[in-house]
């Protein structure tokens, strides 16, 4: 089954936490602090592949979870970095935020992107080292991983689409002037994934092709199999519609024309407005020739360019070939989207409940992962960011607690390595 669509969630690494270590060796009474950092938890990063062309893997395998930071030891040893999870993906897949839809990167260059962020190793005690504070018994747990829930959809990157009704001979057209090998067979809806084919027209002008299955009347409302189908011929440049023209299967092709361009227009105005050549396809086999000339008489009129062709006897199929890479060498380069999604601003602050306290030697010290993060994010230097900083412990209920637990007007307050005397 095709799958176009898929919904994961990517974990980051956790960083590594730091080492609280004190230099031991023979014959040395008492050494400093040792302990090293921990190391930097993975990123989880997507990756264009051009050899795939479904998200079919991304329905059995739906978490994505990159490699942990190691902890940092003593004797100043940092850990390892844990490994970046590289997730390959069909060229072309837009990355969407599950919760609000917004499209946060269009997987369609040759950069890869970082969706999520490794948590950073914390820090080991030696950090923390002062030359009042010789034993620091603390160090900085790692910070976790990012973690995302995004939903992956598959926009093909094609310059032309062909559009047109079943069994009218758009997979034989794509194999005859690619090496694509679509199925072909005589029943409707053979087609259920896109095929994408290169086509060169001459020497150093190719274009990408795709064979798009299933659009039929009522698509754009979600009959059959087009409506889904739709989406991946939005980015095409230029639009062949294949037409029968035969007369063997009893179609109007007039009719055949416009139901398929209303559908277009249904599912999306761009699309439908984009550039279209008409290929009139089985003209081997033409029953009636007046038939072929109603048509001819009615797009032509419209504007349209057309080619007779025969995707079977590759009559007329270098013509359209030529047209159609003429056509593309004046048009604009393919679209991209735009990503659309805000990061929301990071919560800083936190509830006191969620820190440690504890007295040691007469100093409260206070630890916790909101207060590590709040703590990264100050500038201290900066008298606007230290109101800010005050404001958020004192809403937190840390001064509370600290009151409740008896603290006295001098006493030392120790929020890792910021240690200031309390006042009331
Ligand atoms: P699609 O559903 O539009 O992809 O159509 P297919 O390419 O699968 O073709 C449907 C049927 O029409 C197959 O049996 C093809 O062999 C046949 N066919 C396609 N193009 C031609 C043509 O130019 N002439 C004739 N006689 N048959 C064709
Ligand atoms: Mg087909």
């Amino acid at each position: 089954m095709f799958v176009d669509k898929a919904t994961i969630t990517l974990v980051a690494g956790k960083g590594g936490n730091g080492a609280i270590a004190f230099h031991r060796e023979k014959y040395i009474a008492a050494g400093g602090p040792d302990g090293g950092d921990g190391g930097r938890g993975g990123d989880v990063i997507f990756v264009a592949d051009d050899n795939m062309s479904t998200l079919m893997d991304f329905r059995y395998k739906r978490k994505y979870v990159a490699a942990n930071g190691v902890d940092g030891q003593g004797h100043l040893k940092t850990g390892k970095d844990g490994e970046d999870l590289i997730i390959r993906v069909p060229r072309g897949t837009i990355v969407r935020d599950k919760e609000t839809g917004a499209i946060i990167q269009d997987i369609s260059g040759n950069e890869p992107y970082v969706i999520a962020k490794g948590g950073k190793g914390g820090w080991g005690n030696k950090h923390f080292a002062t030359p009042t504070r010789q034993v620091p018994r603390f160090a900085k747990p790692g910070m976790p991983g990012q973690k995302r829930e995004v939903i992956l959809e598959l926009k093909l990157l094609a310059d032309v689409g062909l559009a047109g009704f079943p069994n009218v001979g758009k997979s034989t057209l794509l194999s005859v002037v690619s090496k694509a090998h679509p199925k072909i067979a005589n029943y409707h809806f053979t087609t259920l994934y896109p095929n994408l084919g290169v086509v060169y027209a001459m020497e150093g002008v190719s274009f990408v092709m795709a064979d798009i299955p299933g659009i039929i009347e009522g698509a754009s409302e979600g009959a059959g199999l087009g409506h889904d189908f739709l989406r991946h011929i939005e980015r095409c440049r230029l639009i062949i519609h294949v037409v029968d023209v035969s007369g063997s299967e009893g179609r109007d092709p007039i009719a055949d024309f416009d139901a398929i361009n209303e559908e277009l227009v249904r599912y999306n105005e761009t699309l439908a407005s984009r550039p279209q050549i008409v290929a009139a396809n089985k003209c081997d086999i033409v029953e009636d020739p007046e038939m072929m000339e109603r048509f001819r008489a009615y797009v032509t009129g419209k504007g349209y360019e057309l080619f007779e062709i025969s995707a079977a006897t590759h009559q007329g199929v270098r013509e359209l070939v030529m047209a159609a890479a003429e056509k593309l060498s004046q048009l604009p380069p393919m679209q991209f989207f735009e990503p659309d999604y805000v990061e929301p601003e990071p919560v800083l602050g936190g509830n006191a409940e969620d820190l440690t306290i504890e007295i040691d030697e007469g100093v409260y010290r206070v630890e916790g992962q909101w207060l590590d993060r709040l703590l990264d994010s100050v500038n201290f230097g900066d008298n606007e960011s230290m109101m800010y900083f005050d404001r958020t412990l004192r809403n937190s209920g840390l001064f509370d607690r600290l009151e409740a637990m008896g603290i006295n007007e001098g006493d030392i307050v120790a929020l890792y390595e910021l240690e200031f005397e309390y006042k009331k």
